[in-house]
């Protein structure tokens, strides 16, 4: 599939500093930052820096260096809120099935409490 990345998307903006953000971490590739609306008392957007749509986009498009280092972000993130050990959940809602609302590839880090089951 090819991608189209619309820029004008709100994490496009939140990337060139037009919208403000509760940023947890920060590396080259990638920017994590607290959702707005959260589902739980830790939930943080892990993003690439690059216009990448979704996980199919990215890992078909992105550079060794962009994988490493979202992935890294990703890692980070949870040692620096404190989830690493007590166990967490990460999500990537994709595309019309996966309910993805904003088209920048983002990942949910949600924890600190007990999750339950994934609906499936
Ligand atoms: P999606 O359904 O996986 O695309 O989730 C998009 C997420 O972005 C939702 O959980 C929203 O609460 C979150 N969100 C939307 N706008 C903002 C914002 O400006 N800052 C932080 N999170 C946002």
């Amino acid at each position: 599939m090819a991608y189209a990345y619309d820029d004008q998307n709100i994490f496009a903006k939140i990337l060139r500093g037009e919208i403000p953000n509760d940023t947890v971490y920060e590396n080259g590739q990638a920017l994590a930052f607290r959702d707005i609306s959260p589902a739980a008392p830790t939930h943080v957007l892990v993003i690439p820096k690059g216009p990448y749509v979704s996980m199919d986009h990215f890992t078909q498009e992105a550079s060794e260096e962009e994988l490493v280092g979202f992935m890294r972000a990703i890692g980070e993130v949870c040692r620096l809120e404190g989830i690493s050990d007590e166990g967490f959940r990460a999500i990537s809602n994709t595309g019309h099935n996966g309910v993805q609302e904003v088209p920048h590839l983002h990942v949910h880090i949600i924890g600190g409490r007990p999750l339950g089951r994934m609906l499936m």
